[in-house]
């Protein structure tokens, strides 16, 4: 395992993220499947993972449970506990706190983070007064670092790095396709020049970047044949320098396996390798999303007053972040997809050729899986 300096302690740079640990039924967040969990959690253990990251509602609680009944069998020093305040839980900060160190097993949390900054929930994390409690608790030892995770634009990075002058650490989104699609490469300039060390998430965007598109693989495999998607994307997280923990959110003991692995071997990482990852990115792209131009022809249509365009833009980020894309989404629209009487009027109508029908009916069925989920 390859591990990288952190203030006093050394951290190994892959660490296990308990938000996607095996299920004992399907959909996003639910019950786990204990032993399976407890069989990766231990393998990580031992092969020299001593990151662990997980959070107040993470598969609804039992994430922070598992990984202290499992992690507790060892000794505390000899592993990292990072977990999330996370204000929309409806839990005041001082209960939660209480309730995750008992969940953990623990009496400190060694990384603890403002769980999901982003631009609409910023007043409600700083109108809960977490960062002063929270620094009170690093006062007194109970959290060690204290950092966020964050999903902010460029400009709200800046204003969540301002509640506090002496953040530890901060967790964000990076990997090659929101490098050069998103705001990645922005938001990483600007902790760079902070010089605070990054924790990674989505570095392989939820699965997407493992197995990608027809075109995109073709890309990745003609360079390098032996290197699988998902190394690529762990590979190119890798080589940026400001990166500390790249956090995986591995859900079979195979994925773990393969990727420490990897970790486990020297870095390899060229200029050339960059490109081909650009490349990917641009094929990938091109093959997931549906091209609606926004140009309006079908929204007259529509019987059921479906806001069809601004639909269109919400299924090309579920195709590209996963379900929780719609968690929380805000459409302004009459109708929604579930409201859509599959009539074709649409379909008729768009220069683009884009099956409208079958994306609402793909984009209602997502919705109704994810409407339970805050
Ligand atoms: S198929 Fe659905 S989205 Fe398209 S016009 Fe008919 S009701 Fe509206
Ligand atoms: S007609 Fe097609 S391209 Fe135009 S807004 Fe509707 S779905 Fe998008």
């Amino acid at each position: 395992m390859e591990y990288k300096p952190f203030k006093d302690i050394k951290l190994s740079r892959l660490g296990l993220g308990a938000m996607r640990l095996p299920q004992t039924a399907p959909g996003f967040g639910g019950p786990i499947d204990r032993p399976a969990a407890r069989e990766m959690i231990e393998y990580a253990y031992n092969h020299g993972v001593n990151y662990f990251d997980t959070a107040y509602v993470y598969h609804n609680g039992e994430s922070e449970v598992v990984l202290g009944e499992v992690l507790s069998q060892y000794p505390r020093d000899s592993y990292y506990l990072a977990t999330k305040f996370y204000v929309h839980a409806g839990v005041p900060v001082e209960q939660m706190f209480e309730e995750q160190l008992k969940r953990l097993q623990t009496d400190h949390i060694d990384f603890y983070l403002v769980h999901g900054v982003d631009d609409s929930c910023y007043d409600a994390y700083e109108k809960s007064g977490c960062v002063d409690f929270l620094k009170r608790m690093k006062a007194e030892g109970k959290i060690t670092w204290l950092g966020f995770s964050s999903h902010c634009s460029p400009d709200y990075l800046k204003k969540t790095l301002a509640w506090n002058d002496d953040w530890d650490f901060v967790q964000i989104q990076c990997n090659y396709f929101d490098w050069k699609f998103g705001t990645t490469a922005e938001e990483y300039r600007i902790l760079e020049e902070k010089n605070l060390p990054i924790v990674v998430m989505e570095p392989i965007r939820g699965g997407k970047l493992a197995t990608l598109s027809d075109d995109a693989l073709k890309v990745l495999s003609e360079k390098r044949p032996e290197r699988s998607a998902a190394a690529w994307a762990l590979s190119w997280v890798r080589h940026l320098p400001q990166i500390q923990v790249i956090l995986s959110g591995m859900s079979t003991l195979s994925q773990m396996q393969e990727n420490i692995a990897l970790f486990d071997r020297e870095s390899e990482f060229t200029a050339e390798d960059e490109q081909t990852c650009e490349k990917a990115a641009e094929a990938f792209k091109k093959e997931v999303s549906v091209p609606c131009t926004a140009c309006r022809y079908c929204c007259g249509t529509c019987p059921a007053k479906i806001e069809i365009p601004e639909y269109m833009n919400l299924y090309n980020r579920m195709k590209l972040d996963g379900p929780m894309a719609v968690v929380g989404a805000k459409v302004e629209s009459e109708g929604t997809p579930a409201d859509c009487v599959q009539c074709g009027q649409c379909k008729e109508r768009c220069p683009q050729g884009i099956d409208v029908p079958a994306v609402m009916k793909e984009l209602a069925g997502v919705m109704e899986m994810m409407k339970d989920i805050k």
